[in-house]
């Protein structure tokens, strides 16, 4: 799998390092970001904000759109709006960036780790043979029949832009009356039986952090369909402050999570080609895929058949009884200046949240190490063409 993965990134030469996943800009930022300085308005207030929180309406189909800082303020936010409070339980998986977990723990409750499917997201059946067992219904609420605690939400992740199996969760949580939030940080553009993900539940976020398919320098967006929860998260994000023309007056302790104005114009110039984007990065996942077809140890993780992926990182498992072999490939691709990544350790290992309530996770525990992401910048594909191009000249100018 080394030699083929250095052979189809052409990194037979030791220069250019290969980055894991970097930002895509056609110049048009410049425009933008000049156009919101000789504003003046940079910060909280301003018209790159609703701009890009409406462009964002428009591509994801969320009735409200509500930008933040980060993917993660934006996930703490919707977790709140879903009624989340200090010691609730809050099901999710334990294979995510910790920020889902850490949202959680933001809101005084506690992470419940739950297995995923050999697509990485939570498995359904899984869960819905978990809480068969594990929880009981009283006064409405789900409860964890170990630790008494009311299990609050259900916060699903996308993994690396690949659509959870929705219907079965929602349908899940409607029946054990559990608040199903997305976090749908890496999956902008993904869809979900033709719907883009995020708003499935009652709140979604997405992140624009560096590493993403498009970003802001560092930001987030919360997405629902409902009014009321969108005012709730507006108010939240804008430290309570009651609307008033000249007055400062708070009715909550709140956040001070709203998106400058600076990063949202840079945001839009993304969003003004990110139909582009996607466009390469499938085509770099096809690319990706045709390659591994005969790699016998290792297969590329593709998008569920009921889902369209945003492939935002390209990853590979390793076949089963190969994973003390990834630490060796991350170090050898590493010295050819291929910079891959493994997942994230898992959370329910680390001291942080050891303790926390889990069901079994062993095929999350099983795939974990197996687990290889690849360079997937939208812009790789270009590079990939014009090496191959030039390639094929030199090869002709040779005969
Ligand atoms: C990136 C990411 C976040 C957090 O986003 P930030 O913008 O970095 O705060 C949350 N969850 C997941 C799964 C992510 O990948």
């Amino acid at each position: 799998m080394i030699e083929r993965l250095i052979e189809i990134l052409n990194k037979e030469d030791d220069k250019h390092p290969l980055a894991l996943h970097e930002p895509c800009f056609d110049g048009s930022e410049y425009q933008y970001i000049k156009q919101c300085i000789d504003s003046e308005c940079v910060s909280s207030i301003g018209s790159f904000v609703t701009r890009f929180e409406h462009k964002l309406s428009t591509i994801t189909k969320a009735k409200y759109v509500i930008a933040t800082i980060n993917g993660t303020a934006a996930l703490h936010t919707c977790l709140l709006v879903a009624g989340v409070e200090p010691n609730h339980e809050v099901l999710t998986s334990p294979l995510s960036f910790i920020a889902t977990s850490n949202a959680i723990s933001y809101c005084g409750a506690i992470p419940h780790f739950v297995d995923v499917d050999n697509h990485l997201n939570i498995d359904p059946q899984r869960l819905q043979d978990y809480l068969s067992a594990e929880c009981h219904f009283q006064d409405d609420y789900c409860i964890n029949k170990q630790t008494k605690r009311v299990i609050k939400a259900l916060v699903v992740t996308h993994v690396f832009g690949h659509p959870a199996n929705m219907d079965e969760l929602l349908e899940l949580c409607e029946r054990y009356n559990i608040e199903l939030v997305e976090d749908a940080a890496q999956a902008l553009g993904s869809t979900y039986k033709g719907k883009p993900v995020g708003h499935f539940g009652v709140a979604g976020a997405i992140s624009f952090n560096g590493n993403k398919v498009i970003t802001t320098g560092g930001g987030g967006a919360l997405l629902t369909n409902s009014k009321r929860i969108a005012d709730k998260a507006k108010h939240l994000t804008t430290t309570g402050k009651v609307s008033h023309p000249w007055r400062y007056r708070h009715d909550c302790i709140a956040y001070n999570y709203r998106m400058p104005n600076l990063n949202a114009a840079l945001g839009l110039a993304q969003l003004a080609h990110f139909p582009t984007i996607l466009q390469q990065k499938r085509k770099l996942a096809e690319y990706y895929i045709e390659h591994f077809a005969d790699i016998a140890d290792a297969c590329i993780l593709k998008e569920p058949r009921f889902a369209h992926s945003n492939y935002w990182l390209n990853s590979v498992i390793l076949e089963d009884g190969l994973a003390e072999l990834r630490d060796h490939i991350l170090e050898t691709l590493a010295s050819k200046h291929i910079l891959c990544r493994p997942a994230w350790d898992l959370h329910h290992t680390l001291a942080i949240y050891e303790q926390c309530p889990r069901a079994n996770l062993s095929n999350a525990e099983n795939l974990f190490p197996r687990i290889v992401s690849l360079p997937s910048s939208a812009n790789l594909m270009i590079k990939l063409q014009a090496a191959n191009k030039e390639r094929a000249n030199e090869d002709s100018n040779h005969c």
